[in-house]
């Protein structure tokens, strides 16, 4: 079977070329083809030998996953729907803003950590996606906008940040992100700073430390209660690694990050983690980490049982934070016209968690309740 060139980082070309009895310079001018100028026929890689072209065409391919739907929103969101096969499908969100455009990617069909509020999560989970699956939304939502904006391919790249937002808990598919994450970072590839790349986390500690160590790039962390109470049932993964440990998870990456706080993001829900007592105690929880607030209106979705903050509550909780020092934004909601918001992602998952415990080890009860999510004991 062909080799798909887009689940090799620079270092896995390099190897995949030696093998094939070829020089690194080759894999760079290939990988320069692939990830620049987002060319995938061979024939079209001018500046390489006939007979190289030839052993390529006949032994690889450059294949994204094929792209199912592709929608745009009144404010300029677009949606991307990808097939990852066997009825599954993942989304891409492009949200393009003033001074930058971000591309919010996945990382897993489904996910297997069920937080109360979000609706992948609530789909269960299929599987993780392979690195191929994961740049592939990148190297095709380029070449496309690239195409529409210009007519042409080597137009000006109009991503300049990305996001693992998207479906899925990127830290529970380690080994298939950091060579996604090394290509967006890669000069020869994406050249995004480390700044500009953003891996959001319900807070899976061990992966923390390994994601400091293999490739720091910007950090989110998906805080959402102030208690151990409260984050058990809104985020279960809470259970294994309790508020205490993610702190100083926080801390420990701060030393390796690329920037010097961690985003902690907060999704707003109404009577449930929006009060002002709420927000002290977010005060003393983070006391002494480095750090900025994202308060994230919630986004219904079907059957979710919660409420969104009033855009007041929302307001106050915030002037709480930011009169005790913190920096805190309130994400402005997008494409809800798509559903492209937050935590509104659905694709299409055929789940498979439900026979047997999920990913992490945590065997979640099912079906589940908006909070009253709980572990079987
Ligand atoms: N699994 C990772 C990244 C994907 S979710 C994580 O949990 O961090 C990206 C962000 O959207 C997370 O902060 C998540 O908590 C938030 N989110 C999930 N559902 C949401 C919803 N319905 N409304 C608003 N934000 C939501
Ligand atoms: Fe998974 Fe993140 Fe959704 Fe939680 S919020 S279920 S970790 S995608």
């Amino acid at each position: 079977m062909a080799v798909n060139l887009l689940d090799f980082d620079a270092a896995g070309l390099t190897t995949w070329f030696a093998q094939q009895g070829e020089k690194p310079f080759r894999a760079r001018q290939v990988l320069r083809w692939v990830h620049q100028f987002g060319e995938s026929d061979f024939n079209a890689m001018t500046d390489i030998a006939k007979s190289l072209r030839a052993k390529l065409i006949s032994t690889a391919t450059v294949s994204p996953a094929p792209t199912i739907s592709d929608k745009l929103s009144d404010d300029g969101t677009r949606k991307f729907l990808f097939d990852v096969g066997n009825g599954n499908a993942v989304e891409t969100v492009f949200i393009p803003e003033d001074e930058r455009g971000t591309l919010c990617i996945s990382s897993q069909a489904g996910c297997a950590l069920e937080c109360a509020f979000c609706s992948t999560g609530r789909q269960g989970f299929n599987r993780n996606l392979s690195t191929a699956e994961i740049i592939g939304q990148l190297w095709q939502a380029n070449r496309t906008m690239a195409h529409d904006a210009a007519g042409g391919k080597d137009s000006e790249r109009i991503i300049s940040n990305v996001v693992l937002m998207g479906m899925g808990e990127p830290l529970a598919n380690f080994d298939n992100l950091v060579p996604a994450l090394r290509l967006m970072l890669d000069d020869h590839a994406y050249g995004l700073s480390r700044r500009r790349v953003t891996v959001s986390t319900s807070g899976i500690v061990p992966a923390m430390d390994r994601l400091a160590e293999a490739c720091p790039v910007a950090l989110a962390v998906s805080l959402h209660a102030p208690t151990d109470g409260l984050r058990d049932k809104l985020v279960p993964i809470n259970r294994k690694y309790p508020l205490a440990e993610l702190m100083a998870a926080c801390s420990r990456y701060l030393v390796r990050a690329p920037r010097d706080f961690i985003t902690f993001e907060y999704v707003m829900l109404d009577g449930i983690n929006d009060s002002d007592a709420d927000a002290r105690a977010l005060l003393h929880l983070v006391q002494d980490i480095s750090c900025k607030f994202n308060l994230i209106p919630f986004n219904p979705f079907p059957a979710s049982g919660f409420r969104r903050s009033s855009a007041e509550r929302v307001r106050h909780f915030a002037s709480i934070l930011i009169n005790g020092g913190i920096v805190t934004t309130t994400r402005k909601t997008r494409g809800e016209d798509i559903d492209a918001a937050c935590g509104q992602l659905a694709g299409k998952v055929l789940d498979k968690s439900r026979r047997v415990s999920n990913a992490l080890g945590l065997t979640l009860r099912s079906p589940r309740t908006s909070a009253g999510v709980e572990l079987q004991s």
